[in-house]
């Protein structure tokens, strides 16, 4: 259920543009965030790690291929596919975009049904993902990313190799031995060996969704649909 509603950020300064993609994105049953400029738009991406950018070249206060370059630089992003937008006199820029790392450009003025076309493309070439997904929470090993309703919590690496422990076995009670075994192996003298304290702190970020995590009596901690 999680995987099965895309979510694409579109960042874009002309509101006439931003309106119309963002209605048929909407339409078409992704979800849309948007942004005017292109470090709001950076932020936003790094923020929500969407499934795909739509990206503007001219835009205030950082251009489309700052925002390319930083995304493809960085590590946690590098896989999320873009799309440039770019006018007709913009040539030179497209170049640039792709040489840059961008998947793929269009040009302006663009029917909806061209974009619609490009971005079924874009995220059909995605990367297969091995997220893991529990209700709304999201954890994706490669990335390194947990997330709820496609926002980014924040776990300590701990946390996130216990959750992610027991997210790979749904339903299989761990013993809190068990649990520091597999989630952190042989190195378990330099970490704190309190579970307890650990899944405490996973349901606090967790928030709504804490009850994923279900207590285990005479055991210990399972994950399941709550
Ligand atoms: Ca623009």
């Amino acid at each position: 259920m999680q995987s099965a509603q895309n979510h694409i950020v579109c960042i874009e300064d002309e509101e006439d543009i931003q309106e119309i993609i963002a209605f048929n994105l909407e339409r078409a049953g992704y979800k849309v965030s948007l942004a005017g400029d292109g470090a709001q738009g950076l932020a936003l991406v790094q923020d929500c790690m969407p499934d795909l950018v739509l990206l503007d070249v001219m835009l205030p206060s950082m251009n489309g291929m700052q925002v390319c370059q930083q995304l493809k630089a960085n590590s946690e992003t590098a896989g999320v596919p873009i799309i440039m937008l770019s006018a007709r006199s913009e040539e030179d820029d497209i170049v640039k975009g792709l040489t840059r790392g961008a998947d793929d450009y269009i040009t302006k003025p663009f029917s909806q049904a061209e974009l619609m076309a490009r971005i079924k493309v874009a995220l059909r070439r995605k990367p297969q993902s091995n997220a893991l997904c529990i209700k709304d929470v999201c954890l994706d090993p490669d990335l390194f990313t947990c997330k709820i309703n496609n926002q980014v919590i924040k776990l300590t690496t701990t946390e996130f190799k216990l959750l992610q422990a027991m997210m790979q076995q749904p339903g299989r009670a761990f013993s809190r031995e068990q649990l520091i075994q597999s989630a952190l192996g042989e190195q378990t003298d330099v970490v704190d060996r309190n579970v307890d304290v650990h899944i405490r702190a996973i349901r606090k970020a967790l928030g709504d969704d804490h009850n994923i995590i279900e207590t285990v009596r005479g055991v210990g901690y399972r994950c399941g649909e709550g």
